[in-house]
This record gives structure tokens, sequence and C-alpha cells, in this order.
């Protein structure tokens, strides 16, 4: 019977639920307000910032959606444009696409904490590229970047900066990167930064870490099922409009401009996102993350309590620690890489979740882990 599968599927959805403390999505909404508009074949082809001929879409709402990150991301008010797109990974997509347009001889550099989504986007878009080495927190090697970008100064340059790496939420600082390109003198450049998870609370963070549009980026992305909070994965990506201009073609057929990845894209997502923003504000996105860092602190002393050697890089929500047995791993679902794992203290995380993750790693034996290693701040 259909609904007993229903009925399988939700309480196992629940309980994985529950035990979630190793990836970056965020789980306290509420859209059921917008139950209703599930009845509709609603639909944001060509380009939102356009009239087109089909009416069943959000574009409007889709525009004030784009609107608040321009804002928060500090755009230039009269040049920026964007879209809501299916996630941080066509956010990225569509950043290096712009750039390769606007600089088809162009050389892309990212470090190597880079999201593999960013490795694909360059396959498919046939850029030669050249990975740069990352520092131990994750953070871009800016000598390393320096010393790179010398040897191919005849070259323009698309740098990928990351504000918030997946393993360890390390930033890069745009405003070095736009230094070392002035320093060396190359004027043909582009900066997409890749702020999937932390681009969200970018501005709140303190001391700031340089990321935006006034720091030097000319496209920002994000994913709108991290920080926000999304029943459906969305993403968000902000660049100029003069940029745009140059990838736009008119296509009759929608009565519009073909300025996005895909023809037909999700009309409901938008209006999650545009929900959320109306629920939260900006107030209530500080809130989030004041409470996230303040989860995070907590969490790392914990930690370090029961002697285990964690760490989180400045303003970050995520917390750095050695790789746990499979026990811990597989009931609180920690992402693992090579030795390390972590835990993403999103607005929905708790201290009591905190504690009882805590008392499972104190049951095992993790003497293992006591070993001496570097701690960060
Ligand atoms: C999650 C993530 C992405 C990909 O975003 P999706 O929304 O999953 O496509 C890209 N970059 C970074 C740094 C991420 O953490």
């Amino acid at each position: 019977m259909h609904t007993e599968r229903l009925t399988e599927l939700l309480q196992q959805l629940q309980k994985a639920s529950e035990s979630f403390l190793g990836y970056p999505v965020s789980k306290d909404f509420n859209y059921a307000e917008l139950y209703d508009f599930l009845q509709y074949p609603i639909n944001n082809l060509g380009d939102p910032f356009e009239s087109s001929t089909y009416k069943v879409q959000t574009h409007d709402i889709e525009k004030e959606v784009v609107n608040f990150f321009a804002k928060l991301f500090r755009a230039n008010p009269n040049d920026y444009w964007g879209y809501v797109t299916n996630g941080g990974s066509e956010s990225n997509l569509y950043g290096l696409y712009i750039a390769r347009e606007m600089y088809p001889k162009a050389m892309v550099y990212y470090s190597e904490s880079t999201h593999y989504s960013v490795k694909k986007n360059i396959h498919l878009l046939n850029i030669p590229s050249i990975v740069i080495r990352s520092q131990e927190n994750g953070e871009i090697d800016y000598t390393d970047l320096e010393e790179t970008l010398k040897f191919n100064r005849h070259k323009p340059a698309i740098i990928l900066t990351t504000y918030g790496t997946t393993m360890t939420e390390a930033k890069d600082d745009v405003s070095k990167v736009k230094k070392i390109l002035k320093k060396l003198a190359i004027q043909d450049h582009y900066i997409h930064c890749d702020g999937a998870l932390a681009g969200s609370f970018g501005a709140f963070v303190n001391p700031k870490i340089p990321f935006d549009f006034m720091d030097g980026a000319d496209s920002i992305s994000i994913s709108g099922h991290k920080f926000i909070g999304s029943p459906i994965p969305a993403g968000v990506v902000i660049t100029k409009r003069s940029l745009r201009d140059r990838v736009s073609k008119g296509i009759s057929y929608i009565g519009s401009l073909d300025t996005t990845i895909t023809g037909s894209r999700n009309g409901h997502s938008p209006l999650f996102l545009w929900y959320a923003i109306q629920k939260i504000g900006i107030q209530g996105l500080q809130e989030r993350y004041e409470k996230s860092v303040a989860i995070a602190k907590y969490c790392k002393q914990e930690l370090l309590k029961i002697g285990i050697k964690a760490w989180s890089n400045p303003g970050a929500i995520t917390v750095v620690f050695p790789k746990m047995p499979d026990e811990i791993k597989n009931k609180w679902q920690l992402a693992t890489e090579e030795d390390i794992t972590h835990i993403i203290c999103m607005p929905n995380v708790t201290k009591e979740q905190i504690d009882a993750f805590i008392a499972d790693v104190t049951r095992i034996d993790h003497s293992r882990y006591l070993e001496e290693d570097i701690i960060y701040n």
C-alpha cells in the first residue's frame, strides 16, 4: 500500500533528521503557509528581471530575493543582477560561465580546499585551471597564488575564492587576492566567491573577512537550503548586470531572455527563500548566526574538555576534529575527509544535541584521539 510506504518513509526521514550534525543544512523552517502554492505548475523560466509570456511564475518574488542578497553583499545598487538557482553548484557554474564569456583565454585558479562542484564546472566549461595550495586551516595559500599568477601573468585570471570551505569553513580573503592581482598588474581578472554556507551570514562575521562586491568580488554564490533552510535545494547567484548583458540572448518562444543555465526553473524555491527572509529579516539572520557561533564555541569547549583536539576558524560555525569511529560517524552523519571530521552548528543545533554527542563520544574509547595536534582558535 502506498500510504504505508509514505508513513514509513516519513518516519525514516524524521529519525534521520534528529541526529544530524555533520552537514550544513538548517532544519528549523516551517513553510506550511505556502502549502496552497503546490497546486500550481509554477515555472520561472527566463530571466527574472524581464517579462515573459509564461505567467504562472514568481519572478517578482525572485527579484526581491535577489535584491535582498545583492544588498547584503554590498553590490552596486545600479549594477547588479542574479537569479535563484537549483543550488550552490549551479550558482558557481554561472559565475564561472560569465567569467569565461568575459575572458575566453583566461586561466582559473582555485585552492585545493575548493568544493568538488567547481572542478566539474571548470571541466564542463573547458577552461584551463591551476590548483593552488591551501594553508593548514583550509584557506588559500596567498604566497602560492602569487607565485603561480606571476608565471601566467600574460593571461587573464579567473580566481575562484571560497568563503567558508566545506570541511573547515575557512574563508579566503578577497581583498588579499585583489592586492596580489594589482601588484602583478593583471588587469584582466574576475573573482567569483563561493559562499555556499557562510555567504548568508558573512555580513555579520566580526571581525569581517573581506568577500563581497565592495571587497572586489564580481559574482557571489550561496546555497539557499544551507543557512536559510529550504525543503528543496536552492541557491542564489548575484553578479553585475553589465556582465550578464554579455551572455543574454533573446528567445521568442518564451518572450524573454535566456540568461539562466536551465530553461524551466523552480518557481517554488524563490517563494520559500522569500518567505524565510520576510520572517527572519536582517536582524533575525544576525541572531541566527550569533546563536550558531555560541553553540560552536560550546561544542569546541566540550570536545576539548574530554581531550579531543577540536578547533575552528575565526568566526566559523564549524568545529573541526579528528575523524570518529564508524559508530559515531554513522549515527551523527559526520562528513569525513582524510583524517578530519566536523560538526556544523546550524541554527537548529542545540546544546542538548551537543551534550548527547559528547556523551556518545565519551562512551567509546577515544584514547587514540589524544595525540598532540595543532589547535587553531
Ligand atoms: C555545499 C557547497 C557547495 C555546493 O552547493 P549545493 O547547493 O550543494 O549545490 C559549493 N561550495 C561549497 C563551499 C559548499 O559547501
